[in-house]
């Protein structure tokens, strides 16, 4: 039996499904999952030794590859001053002063210590600011698992097919209303629906939860003019965008301004950090300051703002990282057009910066009914195959493919010959 087989077997007994969360364990896509032992760079090490050129980067965080020398050693240094200290720290002033540095519409900003709290967080400050309770979501966006998003979600909700979470009160369920991704007409309804009663609108501005869907042309500012008019506050989920599309993230690339923002992944530089900021105006009412509660014991921990600090710091000083890194996806998505277009196999290439995603689709995917369409049993396949080449992909097609700035050329043109091999088999 293989090493990864026995870890699964054991990991069964004592952690549920044998993960410690779902997409890991490739339910959807079948087989053995991948017990991982090091990475460096653009590699990931298995319990069997075997090299896998990594397109996950932990779902993001490693945008500098990794065991990015800085953040580790500073990760080292600062352990020895304690983990954590459940008091303020200098660090984190510095942390939030270089985060408003970085990103537009943010004067303010609350350390918390994942994407979920984040989303979590913000829409409880929206429905506070507000009086409202009701908020709008998309079809197939992912904003965690907590309670109010997991209507119609994406992610591993939508991999597993996962039509309503036993657990979620029905109360709940009715104060989320789910427009599909682009349809800014479906908004524009809900809204005049619930006339008033909209807290917040939040979305993810590039998906990257049902693979990449990009917000099609005038959607985004669509949705910011509508939130104005109608004192909604517009909540852009960064978690997945933030500081990867560009210094700023997707407002800086879309060019279009959010009210709160959530940031998570990239963040935190591999550690468990989020973050939710936005404009004075309405940060001020969460707590100590205004009456909206919020809180977390590890909060703004030392080792978590350390690595994160040094990673946005590298981010912000050489901002040549993010030209590079879109020029090595661009290269993906050529190589890859070129051998599937040879193959006369259906597929839909969406990318956008350093995410991307390959869906076997003959009609273009633009939201979660298009993506859920595509040939996916056949992504699965791929996926299997592209193992066997030390090839990791994302092991389900709800997920983006996310590029490292330590991937080479030569890594790019193995996955792409990879992939006219596995195509070759078709
Ligand atoms: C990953 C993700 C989250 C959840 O973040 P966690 O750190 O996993 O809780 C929220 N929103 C988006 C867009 C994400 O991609």
């Amino acid at each position: 039996m293989s090493q990864n087989q026995q870890l699964f077997d054991r990991a069964q007994k004592t952690i549920p499904g044998g993960v410690n969360s779902p997409v890991r364990a490739f339910k959807s896509v079948g087989g053995t999952p991948i017990f991982m032992k090091s990475a460096k760079g653009a590699y990931m090490y298995d319990a069997e030794g075997r090299q896998y050129i990594d397109y996950i980067n932990s779902w993001g965080p490693m945008i500098l590859g990794h065991a990015y020398e800085p953040v580790v050693r500073a990760i080292q240094e600062k352990a020895l001053d304690s983990t954590s200290f459940g008091a303020p720290t200098e660090l984190e002033i510095e942390m939030a002063e270089l985060i408003v540095s970085m990103v537009p519409n943010v004067d303010m900003v609350r350390m918390v210590s994942s994407g979920t709290e984040a989303c979590m967080s913000a829409i409880r400050l929206a429905r506070g600011y507000t009086g409202r309770n009701k908020i709008i979501k998309f079809e197939g966006c992912y904003h965690g698992h907590a309670d109010s998003f997991l209507v119609k979600a994406g992610s591993g909700v939508a991999t597993f097919n996962i039509q309503t979470v036993p657990g979620v009160p029905a109360g709940v369920y009715t104060d989320t209303l789910n427009a599909p991704y682009n349809d800014l007409e479906a908004v524009r309804r809900l809204v005049e629906e619930n006339k008033g009663e909209i807290a917040a609108i939040i979305i993810e501005p590039v998906a990257g939860n049902m693979g990449c869907i990009l917000p099609a042309e005038g959607f985004m500012p669509g949705l910011r003019e509508l939130c104005n008019q109608e004192g909604i506050v517009f909540i852009m989920d960064e978690v997945m965008t933030g500081f990867r599309l560009a210094a700023g993230g997707a407002q800086e690339k879309l060019g279009v301004a959010a009210d709160l923002v959530t940031y998570g992944k990239v963040i935190g530089g591999g550690m468990p950090v989020g973050a939710f900021g936005g404009k004075r105006e309405i940060m001020q009412h969460i707590a100590p300051l205004g009456n909206v509660y919020q809180a977390g014991t590890l909060s703004g921990n030392p080792i978590a703002m350390i690595a994160g600090y040094t990673m946005l710091k590298t981010l912000k000083d050489n901002p040549a990282i993010y030209t590079d890194i879109d020029g090595k996806t661009e290269y993906l998505h050529q190589g890859l057009d070129r051998v599937l277009a040879k193959s006369g196999v259906p597929y839909v290439i969406n990318r956008m910066g350093s995410m991307i995603s390959v869906h076997f689709s003959s009609h273009p995917v633009v939201d979660f009914t298009a993506a859920a369409a595509a040939d996916n049993a056949r992504f699965n396949l791929y996926f299997h195959y592209m193992l066997q080449w030390g090839v990791y992909l994302p092991p389900s097609a709800f997920e983006t493919w996310f590029i490292s700035h330590a991937l080479s050329t030569e890594d790019i043109d193995r996955t792409v010959a990879a992939t006219a091999s596995f195509l070759d088999t078709l």
